[in-house]
């Protein structure tokens, strides 16, 4: 085994967390050389590429995860009004219609967004008249077989909507370029490579009983040496953390898209326009089905967050028979426009789940840290995750992310994790 380069610091996986994390680990810690290894043959090619892009100015249950996505979305609108990079920002808002069940579950928190300016309660008859959205399902025993039943408000989150996720990459990619962060693309990490920090020279080293650390990565049979390493492979934690007895909390959960052509009767459902002259939003049902209006590309992208039932797996093919037995029924019941609709383009990818609690872990081991778990809502906490992962590899108690907002490191690790439970993974 030949070993082809040492670095201060190797980060693991180029996924958007990667990419902050680097980012940051470097800005911080300029005397110290970065690389990113990915096995793409660019970084933002995995389950960042797949994601729909939808940001959210604080629409989650976990006060955590409010912190995080708030305080990086405002960072990336502030990149973006400073002319650093354009990032396709789409306010078009977040609709989160709920039934009696899912009101029932979030009425603190609902009530709380409301207080605070952050989003507003509609009734279900003015989502009716003002979006063509059926909310009444009394008598309609198809709906019943659905499970769906009626809307009792519909929450809407002005300061939310979707940004072009590629672009999001290109940002951090270019401030780590520009800060002499390294990258080894199309090259996968085969293991993790622990040795004994007192090497004696004697086979299978480390042995149980010595002290061990992580000397760096497996790469094609070479090794890369590093004093600390990052794992943010994302989804694929799990198989380079597992074969070293390291429990990263995660699983990867299948996601699929769907995308529909804008025609007819659904073109006139995009161009909806409704309270002051606002364009149709971001739209999440009760059961997990949602519809993404895409103006700019004249289509809706649809899907439908699956649960028990969906096994825990790294499959990327999308299933047209999902569309059609799972995602469909449950929208043309809410939007009848959607009758006869067929997906144009699809494609599929993975939640790095945490489902203990669906907040981001960012956590050491040995002179390893780990960073994932984003449980669909990765690009939008993105930078504050990539300071937060600054911070805990140099043992700092405190992060500082946009804005200034002080985060205790420990919140987002094992040993005193505090976090309250997400139940806006849409
Ligand atoms: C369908 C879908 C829709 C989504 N919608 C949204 C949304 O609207 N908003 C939002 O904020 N988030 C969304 N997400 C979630 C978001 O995409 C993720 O939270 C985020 O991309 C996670 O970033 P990551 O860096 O942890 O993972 P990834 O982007 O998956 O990065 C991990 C990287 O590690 C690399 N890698 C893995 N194993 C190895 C190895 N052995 N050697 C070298 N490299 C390796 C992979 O190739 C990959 O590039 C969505 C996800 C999906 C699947």
């Amino acid at each position: 085994m030949s070993i082809v380069s040492d670095y201060d610091v190797l980060v693991v996986g180029g996924g958007i967390l990667g990419l902050a994390s680097a980012y940051y680990i470097k800005l911080y810690n300029r005397e110290l050389s970065v690389a990113i290894v990915e096995k793409e043959k660019d970084v933002g090619q995995g389950n960042t590429a797949r994601s729909v892009g939808g940001y959210r100015q604080g629409i989650f249950t976990s006060r955590v995860n409010q912190v995080l996505a708030e305080t990086s979305v405002q960072h990336l609108r502030e990149a973006d009004a400073s002319g650093e990079a354009r990032l396709g920002m789409n306010e078009v808002g977040y609709l989160i219609v709920m039934d009696r069940d899912r009101y029932a579950k979030v009425a603190d928190i609902v009530r709380n967004f409301v207080e605070t300016g952050k989003a507003e309660l509609i009734e279900p008859r003015k989502l009716s008249e003002y979006l063509a959205l059926n909310t009444n399902f009394e008598g309609d025993e198809e709906a019943e077989m659905l499970g769906i039943g009626n809307v009792v408000y519909g929450l809407f989150a002005p300061k939310c909507g979707y940004l072009d996720v590629e672009k999001v990459v290109g940002l951090y990619k270019k401030r780590c370029v520009d800060h002499g962060v390294e990258f080894i693309l199309g090259k996968q990490v085969e293991k993790i490579v622990l040795e004994p920090v007192q090497p004696l020279g004697i086979p299978n080293e480390p042995r149980a009983w010595q002290k061990a650390k992580v000397a760096g990565v497996l790469l094609n049979g070479e090794k890369i040496t590093s004093r600390f390493t990052v794992v943010a492979a994302g989804s694929w934690c799990p198989e380079l953390l597992d074969p070293i007895g390291v429990d990263c909390f995660v699983k990867p959960k299948k996601r699929q898209l769907f995308v529909i052509t804008a025609s007819g009767e659904l073109e006139n459902l995009l161009n909806t326009v409704w309270a002051d002259g606002r364009r149709l939003p971001m739209i999440f049902f009760p059961n997990g089905a949602y519809v993404v209006p895409r103006h700019r590309e004249k289509s809706f992208w649809v899907s439908l967050t699956d649960e028990i039932g969906r096994k825990f797996s790294l499959d990327n093919e999308p299933e047209p028979s999902y569309f059609y037995e799972n995602v469909y029924p449950p929208i043309v019941k809410y939007f009848p426009q959607f009758a006869n609709a067929r997906p144009s383009a699809m494609w599929a990818g993975n939640y790095s789940m945490n489902y203990l609690d669906g907040n981001p872990l960012v956590f050491k081991f040995l002179n390893c840290l780990v960073v994932t778990g984003a449980s669909g809502s990765g690009v939008m906490k993105s930078d504050a995750v990539g300071r937060i992962a600054e911070a805990a590899l140099f043992d700092k108690p405190y992060a500082v992310l946009h804005g200034g907002v002080k985060f205790d490191v420990s919140i987002l690790g094992i040993e005193d994790r505090k976090v309250d439970r997400e139940y806006f993974i849409l």
